[in-house]
């Protein structure tokens, strides 16, 4: 994708692997956490351990299935980079994303630490976008992780944004996502904090995305006038 390319939703999720474990400021209000303990008290057969990390083979065979070209959120209900997660399965669901160049697959992780580690033994191919979650100055260091992994297409996801990013290196990074944090108890997001990196994209061209405010601040200050030009214009990337 090149840095002029529109940003575009994914129109399915994939989930080979479910569960995770907090890892940082960002988790503290898990939405994949939320959804799968509801799952389990629903009975649903593939979160009978709840938020525990489980791999799933069965969902290895589904890109298969999808005979259009889709866009596709990889591990909406975890993070494929887990330690938990076998480097073996790793290998496996790497090799199903470059068996079907016909779908992107968009991963997301915390753990660049582990992707780096495991860069060499997997296949990067172009269809593959991989992006790094920085929700706070303090996750800074996970930026320079994404390019050792030899990823084509890189993103940015400051999602949920909890505190302001004065120095944000985007060189080689492709597109970046922004937004607050939804769901009970959200912790607010100023909107200098998103104003100065969407200038900032904007300087450097890398195209920026605006998910949403966020549940707190759009229930305290919806008739506020802090936001203009900052109008959410998407759904949420989970579904
Ligand atoms: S890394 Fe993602 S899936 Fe895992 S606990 Fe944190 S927010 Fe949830």
């Amino acid at each position: 994708m090149s840095a002029n390319s529109s940003i575009e939703w994914p129109d399915v999720t994939w989930n080979p692997v479910t569960g995770c474990t907090k890892i940082s400021d960002g988790c503290r209000h898990c939405h994949a956490e939320r959804m799968a303990l509801r799952l389990q008290r629903m009975g649903v057969e593939k979160y009978h351990e709840g938020f525990s990390v489980a791999v799933h083979e069965s969902a290895l065979g589904q890109p298969a299935a999808w005979k259009k070209p889709r866009l596709v959120f990889v591990n909406s209900m975890s993070d494929l980079f887990h330690r938990a997660v076998p480097g073996p399965f790793i290998e496996r669901v790497f090799e199903v994303m470059n068996r079907f160049p016909r779908h992107t697959f968009q991963v997301l992780t915390k753990r660049l630490g582990r992707a780096v580690q495991l860069a060499g033994r997997l296949d990067w191919t172009p269809n593959i976008w991989f992006g790094v979650s920085v929700e706070s100055r303090r996750w800074l260091g996970r930026l320079p992780l994404l390019k050792k992994t030899g990823a084509h297409v890189r993103y940015l996801s400051l999602e949920p944004l909890l505190g302001p990013l004065p120095v944000l290196e985007l060189n080689g990074i492709d597109w970046v996502i922004a937004g607050g944090e939804s769901g009970p108890g959200a912790r607010p997001m100023a909107a200098e904090w998103v104003r100065a990196t969407r200038d900032r994209c904007t300087r450097l061209g890398v195209p920026f995305f605006f998910q949403a405010v966020g549940w707190s601040i759009q229930e305290k200050d919806r008739s506020d006038a802090r936001w203009p030009g900052l109008e959410p214009d998407a759904g949420e990337v989970v579904t």
